[in-house]
């Protein structure tokens, strides 16, 4: 089989309004099988997106139209692809009953769904950690340097996974280390392997599985997957399940980074 497990829709507001259709479409042509739709659910209750652009979620009165449309696309091409229906959920410190409270009233439609930070507690503010370079750098100033951006985010990614968000929470984790986004103007010098063997342990016990996410790689600040390679082999060597995750916007990212993403491919052989 080969699985996209993370895509956005026409329902992101800071996506593009490429038809569900032309991404299921690209899908089909890549050859996948299996996909999960997976976009930004509204943020939660009270939450001020704090992003310039304020356009983090999706509105919360289209939930409903999106998961009917997306089971008008299922049964549409229930004979060439699997469809499943989902959404990315923010973990945000501090939110985690109105999280837990969205979760409870739209769970029960869900077939598939993915766990984020991109959402940095800092004092009494949130800070969007992926929004670009120049928002990262203002993150870095209020942090105090970039170690201690590196820190917050590997705890809150801990606390999301372990946080008790009620019978619907979303079991992979995603884009794990996110945080590596603009790595090339923003290096890190502390090394966080302890940190991140802690998470894949976490993950672990808890059953889940992550979000082997193709699209860091395409990211010219990046350059790698979320999480890297090494981080990846070890995750599969414990028995974590890697779903891959082209994190498209537009169609035309289905698939982003999966040829080079060489431990996703054995996956081919699995019916
Ligand atoms: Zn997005
Ligand atoms: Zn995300």
């Amino acid at each position: 089989m080969k699985r996209d497990g993370h895509i956005h829709t026409p329902f992101c507001p800071h996506g593009t309004t490429d038809s569900l259709e032309s991404y299921v479409e690209e899908a089909i042509h890549q050859g996948f099988t299996h996909l999960t739709f997976t976009e930004h659910a509204p943020l939660p209750d009270g939450f001020l997106d704090t992003t310039p652009t304020r356009d983090s979620g999706m509105d919360r009165s289209q939930l409903d139209n999106y998961f009917i449309l997306l089971d008008r696309l299922k049964k549409e091409y229930a004979s060439a692809i699997s469809i499943k229906a989902g959404l990315e959920i923010d973990f945000i410190e501090g939110f985690e009953a109105q999280t837990a409270h969205l979760l409870n009233e739209y769970g029960p439609l869900l077939d598939d769904s993915i766990l984020s930070v991109h959402f940095l507690k800092h004092r009494q503010d949130w800070y969007c950690l992926d929004y670009s370079a120049d928002y990262f750098e203002k993150i870095i100033r209020a942090f105090g340097s970039i170690t201690a951006v590196y820190t917050a985010y590997f705890q809150t990614v801990k606390q999301s996974i372990e946080a008790n968000l009620g019978p619907y929470k979303p079991t992979r984790i995603g884009h794990m280390t996110l945080v590596h986004k603009f790595q090339k103007q923003f290096p890190c010098k502390k090394d966080f392997s302890r940190e991140i063997d802690e998470l894949l342990h976490s993950v672990k016990s808890s059953g889940y599985e992550l979000d082997f996410n193709g699209a860091g790689l395409m990211k010219p600040l990046c350059q790698e997957t979320y999480p890297p390679p090494a981080v990846a082999q070890k995750a599969k060597q414990m028995g974590i399940p890697l779903v891959y995750g082209s994190d498209a916007h537009q169609a035309k990212d289905i698939g982003q980074g999966w040829k080079d993403m060489p431990l996703l491919h054995d996956s081919l052989k699995e019916v």
